[in-house]
């Protein structure tokens, strides 16, 4: 399977989500992809396959890819007393490394009839090692070990400085990459889909923070997640102003700006000002709280009812919308 997406490919994966997502969320045409993908929690297409492409390359790993070195040393008054490496394929995390030299040291030292102090310069390893709540089947063998054998001590120190034996761990650890036994560790797959999720993840918010198009729904959802804002078709069409509006309308030649009231006919216009729709009035926002009445005006579900009603009631009574004093635009013009 192909690692990386073509541009064409990605064309391709977009207009069909695209579509999609205009069916499921009832959007109009117009609206942008990357405002309706934040409203779905759904990641754009081509980071997604992306993923999927990169879970399927890591579950059936090249035999020639590159490998991560594990590596412990024993030291005896001054001298090196046993050695131990193994190395690992990158699908495993610098972790699975670390725990890995950390639970092989821990079973030699369980062999060993006198007191042993391991030192690990993790710090993660270490209080991984103390909790009752791992997963992970390595950490919960060195533990059963520990348990058992109390001459065996752990103890944290920084890495490459000072401690005796730093040095020839680090070496070993370079050389293991090469020589070492490949050590066969299966991570957990779900592991694996959630770390790729996070940087997928990271990926369509480093989208979505550069985008040029939905930045009106970048200042209200400004955060990306992959769980949907409950929003309606109506709430889309408010906040996105790509809905029955007068304001919008008129980019197609359709109508005037203006509304029944001869004023511009936008979605704040209506929530806020409009003298027609009266039951369905917002608080007018003063200019510098613009950004926080749309906020507060969509993240409420009272206030998305509000939303709704209104909506509805502009797009059924589309005479009312429409100005009365002015010809629509296309005759004018
Ligand atoms: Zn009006």
């Amino acid at each position: 399977m192909a690692h990386n997406i073509t541009a064409r490919q990605q064309k391709l994966l977009y207009s069909i989500q695209r579509k999609f997502l205009l069916n499921i969320t009832g959007a109009y045409n117009s609206t942008p992809t990357a405002a309706l993908q934040a409203i779905k929690g759904l990641m754009p297409v081509h980071i997604k396959a992306k993923m999927q492409s990169t879970l399927v390359r890591l579950c059936h790993l090249d035999r020639n890819c590159d490998y991560e070195g594990s590596a412990f040393c024993a030291i005896e008054i001054q001298a090196i007393t046993k050695t131990w490496k193994a190395k690992l394929t990158l699908a495993n995390t610098v972790f699975q490394a670390e725990i890995l030299a950390l639970k092989a040291a821990i079973q030699w030292a369980n062999t060993e009839n006198e007191e042993v102090n391991i030192w690990s310069d993790s710090e993660s390893i270490l209080q991984a090692l103390k909790s009752l709540y791992v997963k992970s089947k390595i950490i919960q063998e060195a533990q059963i070990i520990l348990i058992g054998n109390a001459r065996i001590r752990l103890g944290w120190g920084k890495a490459h400085i000072g401690l005796k034996g730093n040095e020839t761990a680090y070496t070993l650890t370079k050389e293991a990459t090469t020589d070492g036994i490949l050590a066969n560790l299966q991570f957990p797959k779900s592991y694996l889909k959630n770390q790729l999720l996070q940087i997928s993840l990271s990926h369509w918010q480093a989208e979505w923070d550069n985008g040029e198009t939905g930045r009106s729904m970048f200042s209200i959802i400004l955060k990306i997640s992959n769980k949907q804002q409950h929003w309606s078709r109506e709430c889309i069409q408010f906040e996105t102003g790509h809905g029955p509006f007068p304001s919008f309308l008129n980019r197609f030649g359709l109508h005037s700006k203006n509304g029944g009231c001869g004023e511009i006919g936008n979605p704040l216009h209506y929530a806020t000002r409009c003298p027609l729709p009266l039951s369905y009035q917002h608080k007018d926002p003063s200019t510098q709280f613009i950004v926080h009445w749309w906020k507060s005006a969509l993240s409420r579900k009272l206030s998305r009812r509000n939303i709704y009603r209104l909506i509805k009631f502009l797009a059924t009574n589309e005479d009312l919308i429409k100005s009365q004093n002015t010809t629509p635009s296309h005759t004018s013009a």
